[in-house]
């Protein structure tokens, strides 16, 4: 039977959640394995993104308490993208499907058991979809359906409102680890792997324990990152806009020459000096968009590792 499930979850501070987590992730497994559904010797991946608290003594300690806990301590925060990847490229050799999933568990637990069925008949992945977002604030609703429009805009192909809550085979897991990118999105990278796919919807929860590990900042580098490493139309952007002022200032500069040979009074300092500032800024705005791409080439030809692995609990 090929029906060993891993589920990997990056943990960043997350002491108050762990005890909670592995509760519910332990009736979950327990739940699937009285079904049949999943292998006895299923089991949790807690990935320690360096944490600054007693995470991974916890996740010792329940690495010791129960069977189906197994941990992996990074050497230091990298941050979920690649926590998450060094726990599904790690968890991969010895699981036949993966399903992540937050150590907050706002996403909802029951659903796991619709995506293995939905593996069995046949999926490699399995979205988690929220279907209502109103337990997020205003703010984190409205910022986020405009991350999703824009991404689409662009041209980036991601599933609508899915996180990081998703069922990978092994096959498609072993695909995800040959993006060796720096710069890495994973929700971008796996609607590019193919394979046959599904979603299945839940509706989110709140955070139980602890709080967000996901500050404003880091949803911003997360989300600029889901456009600059998978479109290159913001580049395609500042061409066009260039195109079209240079078109206009000829077509003024036809209109100056006319009226100075009209004996009109040409047109001042004001609009001048307005010009010299307005093309100023456009081209250091260029020059910054364009610097941002050299930046990630800067980064990506380094071929860097991604994250370093300093303990392992099989
Ligand atoms: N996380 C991580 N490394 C980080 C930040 C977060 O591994 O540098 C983990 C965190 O422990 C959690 C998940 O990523 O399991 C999502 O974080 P959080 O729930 O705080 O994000 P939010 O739900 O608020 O977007
Ligand atoms: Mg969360």
């Amino acid at each position: 039977m090929n029906n060993k499930l891993a589920i990997v979850v990056p943990c960043y501070n997350e002491e108050e959640m762990l005890p909670i987590t592995t509760k519910e992730l332990g009736d979950v497994l327990a739940r699937l394995k009285g079904k049949g559904k999943i292998a006895e010797d299923s089991f949790v991946l807690y990935v320690d993104d360096g944490s600054k608290d007693k995470t991974w003594e916890l996740i010792e300690g329940f690495h010791a308490e129960h069977d189906y806990i197994r941990g992996l301590k990074l050497a230091g925060n990298v941050g979920h993208q690649f926590a998450l990847t060094a726990g599904l490229v790690t968890a991969c050799e010895d699981a036949d499907m993966l399903i992540s999933i937050d150590a907050d568990l706002q996403d909802d637990t029951l659903v796991m058991e619709e995506m293995i069925d939905k593996y069995a008949a046949g999926c490699d992945i399995v979205y988690g979809v929220r279907n209502d977002r109103k337990r997020d604030s205003l703010f984190k609703r409205t910022t986020a359906q405009m991350f999703y429009k824009l991404l689409a805009a662009m041209g980036v192909r991601t599933i609508y409102n899915h996180a990081d809550f998703r069922l990978m085979s092994r096959r498609a897991v072993e695909s995800f680890s040959q993006y060796k990118e720096t710069n890495l999105y994973i929700r971008g990278i796996v609607p590019m792997l193919g394979y046959q796919t599904d979603c299945v919807y839940y509706e989110r929860k709140e955070r139980v324990a602890g709080e967000s590990k996901y500050p404003l900042n880091k949803m911003l580098s997360l989300a600029w990152n889901g456009i600059t490493s998978f479109s290159v139309k913001p580049i395609n952007f500042v061409m066009t806009i260039g195109v079209i002022i240079v078109a206009f200032s000829i077509l003024a500069a036809i209109y100056a020459l006319i009226s100075y040979g009209t004996g009109h009074v040409v047109a001042g300092w004001t609009s001048l000096i307005l010009s010299i500032w307005f093309l100023g800024g456009l081209q250091l705005f260029a020059i910054g968009l364009v610097g941002q791409y050299i930046g990630k080439i800067y980064l990506e030809v380094k071929h860097r590792p991604r994250y370093q692995i300093e303990k392992k609990l099989d």
